[in-house]
């Protein structure tokens, strides 16, 4: 254990088009905005295929299945909380769905990660509040 004051997480940035998927998170499922005609989205807004209204999305559970469209590897922490968990890798993940998420590749070593790899969006507790990661798929 350590006897270091612990440094919280940098707070989330949640708007009014986002806060299901925030919620749906925090009690433990990945979930994604569908359209009636089988589009996705990250977030509430009117459908770009065929012009339904952002109110007529429902939220639903999606695979969570991705891959990884590109990527970085930080070896310097921009918030001191991740300072112990450098080196890491902030990707953008494209799912399965559509939609693309930025979040960290966990699972395997940061040497490991090549763009295209397949991944899973796991939903992890961090603090008092729910993150996805993208777990790897070996
Ligand atoms: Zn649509």
């Amino acid at each position: 254990m350590s006897t270091k004051h612990e440094i919280k997480p940098p707070a989330r940035v949640v708007t009014n088009e986002d806060k299901p998927f925030w919620d749906a998170l925090d009690a433990g499922r990945f979930v994604l905005a569908r359209c009636s005609c089988g589009a996705w989205y990250a977030r509430s807004q009117a459908c770009l295929t065929c012009q339904a209204s952002a109110a007529s999305l429902i939220w639903t559970a999606a695979s969570g299945r991705g891959v990884v469209a590109t990527f970085v590897v930080f070896e310097k922490a921009y918030h001191a909380c991740f300072e112990q968990r450098l080196p890491y890798v902030v990707a953008v993940v494209e799912l399965e769905e559509g939609p693309e998420f930025i979040t960290n590749v966990i699972g395997c070593s940061v040497d490991e990660v090549t763009i295209g790899m397949a991944v899973d969006m796991v939903v992890i507790a961090r603090g008092d509040q729910a993150i996805h990661q993208a777990q790897a798929r070996l």
